[in-house]
């Protein structure tokens, strides 16, 4: 399970992200929706530590950290905690000098410190799990857009995080790619990976996410079932940006 709590973050004079409270169970899968500039990326970003939160405190499993103006937070304690992270990003940041596989193997090495055979039989098995098993030695610009976003979902889920950051998974996507990269997601979601996904797209919130958070101008506005935001939202709102998008 993962919490937030108090989590603030400011750019300068700047609050992205106000007093946010966000737990997500084992399993569960959360869409975070809002305008753009709301803060969503801010927010995965603040739970892998890519930025540091001032204020609050995040609990991943059994490791917890607190932050405060004042304290500075030591590179041991990020590597502690976004060790328990992965991260899908929009333009899936693949390494572009590795090969497919060594996209997977690499972290696996040189930050988990795996034995070169147990990763490449990691990196296989995962690379099976998403279909791209025959591209196993493609470069990166070689492959799709949606084959490359399916190889960073396995490089991500490389060294079984205890979440799935995923921050417009398909928006870089045509639609027909991106359909591709939802049935991994959704595959991954029925098998009971922990995910939080900000997408701007509602239908792929409606189809894998169990729960879904509207963030606005930093601060969650409401949250609950992707049932009840969906079909019942109480707050004017919330209604407003949902029958924008519908
Ligand atoms: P979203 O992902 O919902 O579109 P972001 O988290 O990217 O929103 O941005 C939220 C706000 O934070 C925006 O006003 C953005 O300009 C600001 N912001 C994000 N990252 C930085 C940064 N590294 N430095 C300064 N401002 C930033
Ligand atoms: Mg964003």
């Amino acid at each position: 399970m993962i919490t937030l709590s108090g989590v603030e973050k400011s750019f300068g004079l700047n609050k992205v992200l106000n007093d946010i409270a966000l737990t997500l169970e084992e399993g569960s899968v959360t869409a975070l929706i809002g305008p753009s500039g709301s803060g969503k990326s801010t927010l995965l970003r603040c739970i892998n530590l890519l930025e540091i939160p001032q204020a609050g405190q995040l609990k991943i499993g059994n490791e917890e950290i607190r932050f405060s103006p004042k304290m500075r937070i030591g590179k041991r304690d990020i590597r502690r905690i976004s060790q328990q992270t992965g991260m899908v990003f929009q333009n899936f940041q693949l390494f572009p000098h590795l090969t497919v596989l060594e996209n997977i193997t690499e972290g696996l090495v040189v930050v988990h410190k795996w034995p070169l055979d147990r990763a490449i039989k990691r990196a296989e098995a995962l690379l099976a799990k998403v279909g791209m098993q025959h591209k196993r030695d493609a470069w990166p610009a070689t492959l799709s857009g949606g084959q490359q976003q399916r190889v960073a979902i396995a490089r991500a889920l490389a060294p079984s995080p205890k979440v799935l950051l995923c921050d417009e998974p398909t928006s870089a996507l045509d639609p027909e790619l991106s359909l591709e990269v939802v049935a991994v997601l959704k595959q991954l979601a029925q098998e009971g990976t922990t995910m939080l996904m900000a997408t701007h797209d509602l239908r792929l919130a409606a189809n894998i996410a169990n729960n879904v958070v509207f963030l606005e101008a930093g601060e969650i506005v409401e949250s609950g079932t992707s049932e009840a935001i969906f079909t019942q939202a109480r707050k004017a709102r919330t209604k407003t940006y949902i029958s924008t998008l519908t």
